[in-house]
C-alpha cells in the first residue's frame, strides 16, 4: 500500500470481502504464512471469487502469494490454492527466518529494468514450469538454495495477467517489480511515480 501511494494514476486498497474485491482491477496477494492465509480465504469466502479473479484479472503473488498462485506444491501438501500458475512451488526452499537474506537474481530480458537483488523470507522456490510459463529471474548461478540443494532457482515468473515473485521487493522499497506489475502485467498507461522513496540508509 504505501509503494502504490507512491505512484499516480492507481489506487490502492484493501480487499477484504467478497464485496471490495468486486470493485478492483487487479489483485496484490502478500506474503504471510500461505496456509494460515489459504483458510484465512475460505473462513471470509474469498476462495472462490478470488479463484474466479485471477483467471481473467491481473494478480501479483508475493511470497505466500506466490504459493496460492501456485497449481501445485513439490510435496503434494493439501492447502487452500487459487492456482492460475503452471508452476510447482516448493515452501521454505530457502530455509527458516534466521536464514532471510538479500540474494542476487539473475533478471530476463522481460524483467530488464527491475531490481535484480531482493529480500528472501522463508521463502518458497519455484521447482517446476510448465506451459506458458515465462521465467522472469532466478537466483545467481552460484547462489545455492539452502533447502534445494541446488543452484539457480526459479524465483520470478509471469503467465499472462499472472506475476510471483518468491522475494519481497517491498521490504527494500524496491518499486521496479510493481511498476513491472503495474505497466506490463496490468498494462495501465498513465501510471507515474509521484514521491520518492525516504532513505533510510545510515
Ligand atoms: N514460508 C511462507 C509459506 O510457506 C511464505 C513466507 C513469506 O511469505 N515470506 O507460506
Amino acid at each position: 500500500m504505501q509503494a502504490l501511494a507512491r505512484y499516480q494514476g492507481v489506487e490502492g486498497v484493501e480487499v477484504r470481502t467478497p464485496k471490495e474485491l468486486a470493485t478492483v482491477d487487479a489483485i496484490i496477494l502478500p506474503g504471510g504464512e500461505s496456509t494460515a492465509i489459504g483458510y484465512g480465504l475460505v473462513d471470509a469466502k474469498l476462495l472462490e471469487p478470488l479463484q474466479k479473479f485471477v483467471k481473467s484479472k491481473p494478480a501479483w503473488g508475493v511470497c505466500a502469494g506466490l504459493i496460492l498462485l501456485a497449481q501445485d506444491l513439490d510435496d503434494g501438501a493439501a492447502q487452500p490454492l487459487l492456482g492460475g500458475l503452471d508452476i510447482s512451488v516448493k515452501r521454505n526452499a530457502f530455509g527458516r527466518q534466521s536464514k532471510s537474506a538479500f540474494r542476487p537474481m539473475e533478471v530476463s530480458n522481460s524483467a530488464a529494468n527491475c531490481g535484480d537483488k531482493a529480500y528472501f523470507i522463508r521463502a518458497p522456490a519455484v521447482t517446476k514450469v510448465r506451459n506458458g510459463v515465462e521465467i522472469l529471474a532466478q537466483v545467481a548461478a552460484d547462489d545455492e538454495v539452502p533447502e534445494l540443494g541446488d543452484n539457480g532457482a526459479v524465483v520470478a515468473v509471469r503467465q499472462n495477467k499472472l506475476m510471483a515473485t518468491c522475494f519481497h521487493p517491498e521490504i527494500s522499497s524496491d518499486d521496479s517489480w510493481l511498476e513491472l506489475f503495474l505497466k506490463d502485467v496490468c498494462q495501465v498507461k498513465e501510471v507515474s511515480k509521484v514521491a520518492a522513496v525516504p532513505d533510510f540508509s545510515v
